[in-house]
């Protein structure tokens, strides 16, 4: 029996979990050069401070911003806690509430308990927020509305117009969560971003599927003045040098390539949508493919998770379905 945690730390041969990726050569080299920066030290770093001004204009231009505002965070976690604390903060209530998605990721739970907000979510259709059950939610002490621009467990996209509509009309503000989605969008029909609807923060993260080492995350404002709510200063954490977008159409082609095969073998598919896809697949079959040393996770509901970064390969997947083959 292989033991997958034996595995090299960066061998991603077999891992079709995670969201993160093998960096781009560039980013690695990036990181390893800036390894000792410290972007909230501008005086002192002046390179870094500007390489992060240009990474905020990069991140802006694929989320619909000519002249965005934001910074590198640690990852989509903080950007999700900052962009809760800025609703807090300019909003006048003693008992704000975010209202989301059931589908919106953990890290809103973790803002909620820190910054005394109260989390409110709304049941989904098709793993999808639904507006008039996000509506029912909403009301004077509303601060935000969150919608996922492709979801941890199943890769869709909440109608961002409609959920910005219902924000716009409660006072409160929009917050995309495109944490994991914001590299593979802008390949897609999909309205996600700050030009297809009244967004009012957004979180899109380098170290997903930007390429980009761990960690860099990305939050973007509508205005600079969004951030003027924030009592400290936000910390710049090190921004990697570049950010490309090489590997999300082949990540799609492949997503496609495994859920035509999981189907053709019976199994009830969901997805894909962007590239993660969902399959109904036993637990003995599952425990067998983590004994053949494939990384796999399942979602709250059991189903088995697939996520196709761009380390994952048309060969790779033949092999796994070769191994569901065998079971
Ligand atoms: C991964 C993810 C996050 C959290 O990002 P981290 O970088 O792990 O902190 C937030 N939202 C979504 C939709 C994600 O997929």
């Amino acid at each position: 029996m292989q033991q997958a945690q034996w595995a090299e730390p960066q061998d991603f041969d077999r891992v079709l979990t995670s969201m993160c990726t093998e960096p781009h050569p560039r980013a690695r080299e990036a990181a390893e050069r800036f390894l000792a920066t410290n972007p909230g030290d501008p005086g002192t770093y002046e390179a870094v401070a500007g390489l992060e001004a240009e990474a905020v204009e990069k991140l802006g231009a694929i989320a619909g911003l000519s002249e965005p505002a934001g910074y590198v965070s640690s990852g989509g976690t903080e950007s999700n806690i900052q962009a809760v604390r800025i609703a807090r903060n300019r909003a006048d209530t003693d008992e704000p509430n975010v209202v989301a998605p059931t589908s919106a990721h953990f890290s809103f739970r973790k803002a909620a308990e820190l910054l005394g907000v109260e989390l409110r979510t709304a049941p989904t259709v098709d793993h999808r927020a639904d507006a008039d059950a996000v509506a029912e939610l909403i009301d004077d002490d509303t601060v935000a509305v969150v919608g996922v621009a492709g979801s941890t467990e199943y890769g869709v996209v909440d109608p961002i117009p409609a959920l910005s509509e219902l924000a716009t009309d409660a006072g409160a503000l929009c917050h995309v969560d495109a944490a994991w989605g914001g590299f593979y969008l802008p390949f897609t029909d999909h309205d996600w971003h700050f030009g297809h609807a009244d967004v009012d923060t957004l979180t899109i993260d380098p170290h997903k599927a930007g390429r980009a080492a761990v960690p860099a995350g990305g939050l973007l404002a509508r205005s600079e003045s969004l951030f003027d709510d924030l009592a400290v200063d936000t910390p710049y954490l090190e921004s990697t040098a570049q950010i490309t977008l090489t590997g999300t159409r082949s990540g799609a082609g492949v997503a496609s390539a495994v859920a035509d095969a999981l189907a053709s073998r019976g199994h009830d598919v969901f997805g894909p949508e962007l590239p993660l896809v969902t399959a109904d697949l036993s637990v003995p079959m599952t425990d067998e493919l983590r004994d053949r040393g494939w990384r796999v996770s399942k979602t709250g509901s059991g189903e088995l998770r697939i996520v196709c970064m761009p380390h994952v390969t048309r060969s790779m997947l033949r092999s796994f379905v070769a191994d569901l083959d065998w079971y």
